[in-house]
């Protein structure tokens, strides 16, 4: 079954981890996949992978923090590939710096963070608004588990504050656009193994068993986990399913 057929789908941070994973997954079940990245090698090393594997997929340098860029690369997306349905919001950083941490470094995580993970959404929403409308199309936007808690492991409040807002732009801009057809949601990870914790996984053990201890499943997430998920709310399986997040956590927010 090929539940993307005639999708195209643009996916932010596709070079790497979750976004690299989705969309393979989306390639899979018959999208045409634009992959963005502001590391240009590994897009297009995912693209590579994908066409080798019998899909089509092109990839493209992009940094979202730049407004000029995304409406300057939708605009040839639109010209060479044909118009955008499907919009995963997926590039984000995060850091674990405490608020009182050094003020510069606690300034610079949130300028950062805010501006990739929370405006780098609005950038590439606004960007992509007109062929979405025009094909009553889905946006997936990536959450966490840090858009309803902040984690007494260390994190950022930066971080906090940028997922709980794509939560809140998640269910605001489904209200808006719902009765065009275009449907809004989210995925909330909990820990997935990706190159964003390599470093906390491979300096602090402990730090990832008090997550996996706290997850009912037992078990840090992998990036396939969220293909699913992502494949769910692109696809007309989630036809009546708008301004929502589905987590995709091990079961971290019940507990
Ligand atoms: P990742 O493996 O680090 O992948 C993120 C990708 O985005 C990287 O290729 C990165 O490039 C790229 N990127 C960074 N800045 C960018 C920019 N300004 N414009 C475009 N692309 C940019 O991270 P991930 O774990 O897959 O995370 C993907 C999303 O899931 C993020 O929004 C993250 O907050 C969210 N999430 C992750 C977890 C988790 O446990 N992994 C949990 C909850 C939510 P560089 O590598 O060159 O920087």
């Amino acid at each position: 079954m090929s539940l993307l057929a005639n999708h195209i789908a643009v996916v932010s941070g596709a070079g790497s981890g979750i976004g690299r994973a989705i969309a393979t997954g989306y390639a899979r079940e018959g999208a045409r996949v634009a992959l963005f990245d502001i590391n240009a090698a590994a897009a297009a090393e995912t693209a590579e992978a994908i066409r080798s594997a019998g899909g089509t997929a092109d990839s493209f340098a992009l940094d979202v923090t730049s407004r000029d860029a995304c409406f300057a690369l939708a605009k040839e997306v639109t010209e060479k590939i044909g118009q955008v349905s499907i919009l995963v919001n997926n590039a984000g950083i995060a850091r674990r710096n405490a608020f009182t941490a050094d003020t510069e470094a606690v300034a610079k995580d949130w300028h950062d963070i805010i501006s990739l993970n929370l405006n780098g959404v609005f950038n590439m929403t606004q960007a992509y608004l007109a062929p979405l409308r025009a094909t009553r199309g889905r946006i997936v936007n990536i959450g966490s588990i840090q858009s309803f808690l902040h984690l007494r492991t260390p994190s950022s409040a930066a971080y906090t504050a940028s997922k709980h807002g794509v939560l809140g732009f998640t269910r605001a801009l489904a209200a808006e656009l719902g009765k065009e057809g275009v449907r809004v949601n989210a995925i909330g990870p909990g820990f997935i193994e990706t190159p964003l914790n390599a470093q906390v996984r491979a300096t602090n053990t402990t730090l990832v068993q008090t997550f996996v201890d706290h997850t009912p499943l037992g078990r840090t997430g992998r990036p396939e986990d969220i293909v699913g998920p992502a494949i769910f709310l692109a696809s007309d399986l989630s036809a009546y399913v708008t301004g929502t997040i589905v987590m995709v956590d091990g079961g971290y927010g019940t507990v």
